[in-house]
């Protein structure tokens, strides 16, 4: 279907054509700023809901990782986790890999986050076939995928780094070079083990602010200009109705779920662990997170709230 007849913008033929894989809470507002921004794309995914989406913005929709990537000189990928960046690259039982498809000189940006060793095994599969692979992880919730300010934190080879950035910058505002593979993952695991105690910690806060008879939202406007300031008081409070458009005001669907957190806080102890790095907050947060997503792992990780007070989560 040609982006004509849906009615939205041109593809600007000069931009390399691209293949999107996985179109969840990140990965579709993502693929839609890349057609907003003039590529061709052709998509992927398991649920036949997410690739509609696409459709109507004026994707192409494939039935396989493979015919996505059929005519695209970019692959670029946002999956849950790493056994799905796995089976989708290097293959399993049931298919052969995506890797083995794909033409020399094919750029591959996995925008998942995974453990740092995962992306390297996909990395080094990569670089044998003469593929670049690049991690590229993001920080900046669903809002900033939506608003195509997302940060990206890459690892890989600066040549590879340098074909990838301008089509980052279509989606994200601030492009980052950690480092050599893996390194972008490790980067962002040390982010979001500090995310996760900071939104442990701030819905700890404004509990203990409630019980003692403030209202939620004017302690939220206390501590923004008081030194507990921080991501999750500025843009995705963690109390219902304290803030509009966030997940907490919507019955905590959507945005980032807890059982991804929980995946993540994983992924950074498992990383202290093999590198002997002591990290007692980060285990808190990571304790707090597998309780919690035992019977909430698909809601928003700001309804760790309702460990507090279990009436918000209803
Ligand atoms: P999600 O579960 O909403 O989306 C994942 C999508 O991948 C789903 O649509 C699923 O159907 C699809 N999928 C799974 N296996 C597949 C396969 N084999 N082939 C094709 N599609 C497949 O998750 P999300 O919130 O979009 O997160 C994606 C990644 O981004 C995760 O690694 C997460 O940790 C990371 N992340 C999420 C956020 C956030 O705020 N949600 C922020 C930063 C990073």
């Amino acid at each position: 279907m040609s982006t004509k007849e849906t009615g939205t913008m041109d593809n600007d033929t000069s931009k390399p054509s691209i293949a999107f894989i996985g179109l969840g809470n990140m990965g579709a507002p993502m693929a839609e700023n890349l057609l907003k921004a003039g590529y061709t794309l052709s998509v992927f995914d398991l649920s036949d809901a997410a690739t509609k989406r696409l459709e109507k913005a004026g994707a192409c929709v494939a039935q396989s990782p493979k015919e996505a990537a059929s005519n695209a000189q970019v692959v670029i990928s946002m999956l849950p986790a790493g056994q799905h960046v796995h089976s989708v690259y290097l293959g399993d039982s049931s298919a052969e890999g995506l890797l083995a498809a794909l033409p020399k000189g094919t750029l591959v940006i996995d925008s998942s986050t995974i453990a740092a060793a995962d992306a390297r095994t996909v990395a080094e599969a990569a670089s044998k076939l003469g593929i670049d692979f690049l991690d590229a992880p993001v920080s900046g919730g669903t809002g900033g995928a939506v608003a195509g300010s997302l940060t990206f934190i890459v690892g890989g080879r600066a040549d590879a780094f340098a074909k990838a950035e301008p089509i980052l910058s279509a989606m994200g505002k601030n492009i980052f070079h950690a480092g050599e593979h893996g390194a972008g993952q490790v980067a962002k695991i040390c982010n979001n083990m500090l995310l996760g105690i900071l939104m442990a910690g701030t819905a700890e806060a404004i509990n203990l602010g409630v019980k003692n008879g403030l209202d939620p939202k004017v302690l939220s406007d206390i501590m923004l200009q008081s030194s507990g300031r921080n991501w999750t008081l500025e843009v995705y409070n963690p109390y219902p109705q304290v803030m509009e458009n966030v997940p907490s005001s919507n019955g905590y669907q959507g945005g980032f779920m807890s059982k991804l957190m929980q995946k993540d806080l994983n992924l950074a102890m498992q990383t202290a662990k093999d590198t002997h790095v002591d990290t007692p907050m980060g285990a808190k947060a990571t304790e707090l997170y597998t309780t919690h997503a035992q019977d909430n792992g698909d809601k928003d990780f700001s309804s760790i709230m309702g460990r507090h007070d279990a009436s918000v989560l209803f």
